[in-house]
């Protein structure tokens, strides 16, 4: 039997899980998770909280964490825009989670409100499963809350990091909170000299290729991908980015953002049943959710 440290007393009631954040129109989240609970042969359910940014949505917030601490609710995911902004609200963070300054999972431990980010563990995950690379140079392309969960989970298994961001101080700043963990180094977007970095893994954390505006990318399509290098975008949605087509003509190996998505959700989903939940019926559930998406934008 698994152990479950957040609800001791509660075996028997439906979980009750949701995201918060602001907008939620097109959240593969629930699908993701109404899996897992379906996996794992839980009973529950995976609710939206649309939450606007504090002042207009503090009252909401706080309604929802309290409800948080009486057991009513036993795991909230988190987004934008409240990645950062929710720390204050939260009793304690994991090291990962202080580290990186944001937030993506909540959970109610004895009562008290426990934050982890598992966009690390779900980047370092997928990366693993899709292009497996040995630690080198990696350059990371962007440098907001993302890049900081990456740039972690890079430094952590023994990269050295560039991290390129159209605003050189975000870099810079990045570079000043993670400079501890290991060797990481700033640079303006685009990233000129790139090719003089020998990176072996180039990663986009930039919403650059995002649906609706596809035709965007952080890596022009003529720019030759230095050699011997693979390239991973966290955009998930269209699966195959610009970005990514361009690695796939340049005859590189390449992953998409939904790998992650997915091993974030199921660590999330760990933490508050204790059951990790298998991989490949959550790959499934998110591409149907993103057809879905897709489809209805159409
Ligand atoms: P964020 O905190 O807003 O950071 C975005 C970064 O991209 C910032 O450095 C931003 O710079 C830069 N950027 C935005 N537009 C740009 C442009 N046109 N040219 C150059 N740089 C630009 O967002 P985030 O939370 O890190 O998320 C970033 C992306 O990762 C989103 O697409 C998100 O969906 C994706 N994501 C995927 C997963 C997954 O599981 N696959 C997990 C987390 C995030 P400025 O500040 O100058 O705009």
């Amino acid at each position: 039997m698994f152990s479950n440290r957040s609800r001791p007393h509660r075996e028997m009631k439906p979980y009750q899980l949701g995201l918060v954040g602001h907008p939620l129109t097109h959240s593969v989240s629930p699908a993701i998770h109404r899996m897992a609970l379906a996996a794992a042969g839980l009973d529950g359910e995976y609710r939206l909280h649309p939450v606007p940014p504090p002042p207009e949505g503090l009252a909401e917030m706080e309604r929802l964490l309290a409800g948080m601490r009486m057991g009513e609710i036993d795991g909230l995911n988190v987004t934008i825009p409240h990645k950062q902004n929710i720390i204050p609200y939260l009793d304690r963070l994991d090291p990962a989670a202080r580290a990186v300054g944001a937030v993506n999972t909540i959970s109610p431990e004895d009562g008290r409100l426990v934050g982890r980010n598992t966009d690390i563990g779900g980047f370092r995950r997928d990366l693993a499963r899709t292009l497996a690379p040995a630690p080198g140079r990696a350059l990371v392309l962007g440098a907001g809350g993302a890049a900081r969960a990456v740039t972690y989970a890079l430094l952590k298994d023994g990269w050295v990091v560039s991290v390129a961001a159209r605003q050189l101080e975000q870099a810079r700043e990045l570079v000043r909170q993670l400079a501890g963990i290991g060797e990481v180094l700033p640079l303006p977007l685009p990233a000129g000299g790139v090719e003089a970095l020998q990176p072996t893994l180039i990663v986009n954390t930039t919403p650059l290729g995002m649906a609706p505006h596809t035709a965007g990318s952080p890596w022009p399509a003529d720019r030759p991908f230095p050699p011997g290098s693979a390239a991973y975008d966290l955009v998930y949605n269209p699966r195959q980015t610009a970005f990514l087509e361009a690695a796939r003509a340049q005859g590189i190996p390449f992953a998409g953002g939904v790998g992650m998505l997915v091993e974030q959700a199921a660590l999330a989903f760990q933490t508050w049943t204790g059951v990790l939940p298998p991989f490949d019926p959550l790959m499934e559930a998110a591409g149907e959710a993103l057809m879905t998406m897709r489809k209805d934008r159409s």
